[in-house]
């Protein structure tokens, strides 16, 4: 997608601070960090959203959650919250699919 500002983070056309990526997968620090560790974890595939998944991308999902605690135990993390905002009313701002996962620091709000 040509204007995806993930899409350009994939092919390299934007710096991103990356600290993961697979033949799928790549995962890197939130640039507005919302709590001390803050990182997303996106399909290298251009996805919209989870509401735009079909059972195809079943395997893709497991393999992006699945990251979720092995990065966040890598991160020093003993705990963390994942997040998927879907939708504009769901407050997704990025049109491709992502993971956020963050923690560090107070505890986080209760939801
Ligand atoms: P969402 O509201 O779920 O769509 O979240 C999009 C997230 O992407 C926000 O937390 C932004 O801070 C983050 N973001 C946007 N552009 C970049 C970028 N170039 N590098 C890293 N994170 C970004
Ligand atoms: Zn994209």
């Amino acid at each position: 997608m040509a204007d995806c500002i993930f899409c350009k983070i994939v092919n390299g056309e934007i710096n991103a601070s990356k600290i993961y990526e697979d033949d799928e997968v790549i995962a890197f620090n939130d640039i507005r960090p919302i709590a001390p560790v803050h990182f997303l974890i996106i399909p290298k595939q251009h996805v919209e959203s989870l509401a735009e998944c079909k059972p195809d991308h079943e395997a893709l999902l497991g393999r992006m959650l699945l990251l979720a605690p092995r990065l966040a135990q890598e991160k020093g993390l003993k705990g963390f919250r994942t997040m998927i905002n879907t939708g504009r009313e769901g407050g997704q701002e990025v049109f491709h699919l992502h993971v956020h996962v963050f923690g560090g620091g107070d505890t986080l709000p209760k939801t």
